[in-house]
């Protein structure tokens, strides 16, 4: 077991890419995932804890315009109480909704359940969904030192089950998108044995923008389908162009059947995890076109 030499609680972006850079460190905000992560074994703490949990910089839920600008450290439940988000951005409130218990989500972060990378993590779909950006930041070398920025975007942030494009010494410090607009209709379900307290079999989030009865833009991400959370591109361009006819839900829903790349675990197998998407895709897009009515 590795020994912690050293325990730093940064009060800057500044002073905690430096801490990162110069030891071998643990990063952590929340620690929801880190504490039961260490303590089952799967992962192992490291000489250095770094806990960004008290830099302001990495708080708060901003809007300039249309574009909002989410801070690493919002939790799940300043999420689910923003009248800003409630009112522009509602899927992301859905996906906070089916999140966990109170006491957690008081205490998880944003930016940990993107980091976090789990196949599963609820706050991730909805942002594939509106075309969101991480905002990563490190000291540079080549700045001699000065912080460094650089954005990508979230569907090119993950690479595996819990692996991402993220540097050992870089901090996700914002979430950036900008508000899809009222016409965007957007759902998001989890299904699971319990509303909440439970990962998901599988999870979806869809949204479509109609123009006389036509779909102009189509957005959907599948979670617990694939290594990573995974945009639905096929079923996307399916979708783009055409009707919400019963022909249309029936074709986009075995699209999306088939574009997934699911397990089978104890959760479920992939047959089920396939049906299962199937049936909420199909559902989600007769919502769409029950508001468009
Ligand atoms: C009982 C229980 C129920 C749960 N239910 C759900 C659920 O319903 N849905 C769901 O999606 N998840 C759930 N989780 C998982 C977890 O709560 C979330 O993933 C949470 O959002 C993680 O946030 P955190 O701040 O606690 O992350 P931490 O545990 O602090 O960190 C997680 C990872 O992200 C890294 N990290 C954190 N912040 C940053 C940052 N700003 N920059 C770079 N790296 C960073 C850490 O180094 C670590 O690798 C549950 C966990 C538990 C224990």
């Amino acid at each position: 077991m590795t020994a912690i030499e050293k325990y730093a609680v940064p009060r800057t972006v500044e002073e905690a890419t430096e801490l990162l850079a110069a030891n071998d460190a643990l990063m952590f905000a929340g620690a929801t995932d880190v504490l039961p992560q260490t303590r089952s074994g799967k992962r192992a703490f490291k000489p250095a804890l770094v806990n960004i949990r008290c830099i302001d910089a990495l708080r708060g839920i901003e809007r300039e315009g249309n574009s909002f600008r989410l801070g690493a450290l919002t939790t799940v439940t300043e999420i689910l109480e923003s009248e800003l988000l409630k009112e522009h951005v509602p899927v992301l409130v859905e996906a906070a909704d089916s999140f966990a218990s109170g006491q957690l989500r008081n205490t998880a972060t944003l930016g940990g359940n993107l980091c976090n990378a789990s196949p599963a993590g609820d706050m991730i779909l909805p942002l594939l969904l509106l075309d969101a950006e991480v905002e990563l930041a490190s000291r540079s070398p080549q700045l001699k030192g000065a912080l460094a920025r650089r954005r990508l975007p979230l569907c090119d942030f993950f690479l595996g089950p819990g692996k991402t494009r993220l540097e050992p010494t870089e901090v996700l410090t914002h979430v950036h998108f900008d508000a899809p607009g009222e016409s965007f209709v957007a759902s998001f379900r989890k299904f699971g044995t319990r509303p909440a307290m439970d990962i998901a079999v599988v999870s979806i989030a869809l949204g479509c923008t109609m123009e006389d009865g036509v779909v102009t833009k189509a957005r959907v991400a599948f979670g617990a389908a694939a290594p990573t959370p995974l945009r639905g591109l096929r079923t996307e361009a399916l979708l783009e162009g055409r009707t919400l006819d019963e022909e249309t839900l029936a074709a986009a829903a075995a699209t999306a059947r088939e574009e997934i790349h699911p397990i089978s675990d104890v959760r479920g197998s992939a047959w089920y995890r396939r049906e299962l998407v199937q049936t909420l895709t199909g559902r989600l897009l007769r919502n769409v076109a029950r508001t468009e009515d």
